[in-house]
C-alpha cells in the first residue's frame, strides 16, 4: 500500500471500496471503531493505481491523500465516553494533507456537528497556556508538538503523527471540552485574551550558547519545550544562577505571556 485517505462520510468510503473491488485493486480498510467512532470515518490504504481509479471515477469525495505508513498504535477497545451534555457531537475529517512544516507529519481539518464555543471561556480558565480569542472565537493550544486550533464547529490540527494520532487528538478534544463543560458550575469563566508569544521570541531571550546545561541539545529545543509547556523557565541555569542573569527580567516577561508565573521559574 502506498497511499491513504479518509472520507467526510461513510457513504464515500463505501463507494471507494466498490471501485477498488471492481478494479481488483488491493486495499486495506482502517476503521475508527470502537474508541474513535465519534471522531473518525472508515479510511482506505491502497496502491497508487487504486488511488488513481478512485480519483478518475470522480464520484467519490475524499478528504485528501497522504503517504501510507503502517500504523503501529492500536485503537483502544473500549467504547467512547458518553456525556450527559455533549457540545462536540461527531467529527469528520474534511481535509487531510502532509504538514507544510514537517513532511513526516500530517495536518487535518475536521468539522464537528456540535458547537464548542460555549466551553471556550471555561477551557480558557483551565488551560492557562492556551490562547483564546473571544472575537473569533478561536482557541489555540499545543498538545506536545501538535498545534491545535478550535473554532466553534471546526478543528485544525497541524503536525499530527498519522491518521490514528489525528483521531486520538479529536477524541481527546471531545472529552476535554465535554468534561470541562460538565464542571462549569465550579469554574470561573475567563474571556482573557491571551496572545501566545511565538517560540522565536523565547529563543531570542535565551543566551543562545547551546551550552546544554538545561539537558537540551540547543537553546531552540528548550524554547520549543517552554512554548509547548513541557519545560520550566528555571531549566536555563545560566539565566538564573550563571553569567546571563542580565537576561532574566526580559526572559521572565515573555514566559509570563506563556502562562508561567514567578513560582515556575525554578524546576527543582
Ligand atoms: S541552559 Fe540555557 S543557554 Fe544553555 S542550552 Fe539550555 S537554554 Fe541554551
Amino acid at each position: 500500500m502506498k497511499t491513504l485517505t479518509t472520507f467526510p462520510r461513510i457513504s464515500e468510503f463505501e463507494k471507494a471500496v466498490e471501485i477498488l473491488k471492481t478494479g481488483k485493486y488491493p486495499y486495506l480498510e482502517i476503521h475508527p471503531y470502537p474508541y474513535y467512532s465519534k471522531v473518525g470515518v472508515s479510511s482506505l490504504a491502497t496502491t497508487l493505481e487504486g488511488r488513481s481509479a478512485i480519483q478518475e471515477n470522480q464520484t467519490v469525495i475524499t478528504s485528501g491523500w497522504i503517504d501510507y505508513r503502517p500504523i503501529e498504535s492500536q485503537i483502544p477497545k473500549n467504547k467512547p465516553n458518553d456525556f450527559a451534555e455533549d457540545l462536540f457531537g461527531n467529527a469528520a475529517i474534511m481535509v487531510l494533507s502532509v504538514c507544510v512544516a514537517d513532511e513526516n507529519k500530517i495536518r487535518l481539518i475536521a468539522h464537528i456537528s456540535g458547537n464548542l464555543s460555549p466551553a471556550f471561556p471555561y477551557m480558557n480558565s483551565e488551560m492557562p497556556q492556551a490562547a483564546f480569542n473571544i472575537d473569533g472565537p478561536t482557541f489555540f493550544y499545543m498538545d506536545q508538538y501538535r498545534m491545535i486550533t478550535l473554532y466553534s464547529n471546526r478543528i485544525a490540527v497541524a503536525k499530527a503523527d498519522d491518521l490514528l494520532d489525528g483521531w486520538r487528538i479529536l477524541e481527546k478534544i471531545r472529552c476535554t471540552a465535554n468534561e470541562i463543560w460538565a464542571r462549569r458550575s465550579m469554574i470561573t469563566p475567563s474571556s482573557e485574551l491571551r496572545k501566545k508569544p511565538p517560540a522565536l521570541e523565547i529563543y531570542f531571550r535565551l543566551p543562545r550558547t547551546n551550552c546544554r546545561q538545561c539537558e537540551e541539545k540547543t537553546c531552540m529545543a528548550l524554547a520549543l519545550k517552554l512554548w509547548t509547556g513541557n519545560a520550566q523557565p528555571g531549566a536555563c541555569k545560566p539565566i538564573f544562577t550563571g553569567e546571563y542573569q542580565h537576561l532574566k527580567d526580559a526572559f521572565l516577561q515573555v514566559c509570563h505571556g506563556l502562562g508561567y508565573f514567578a513560582g515556575d521559574s525554578t524546576d527543582d
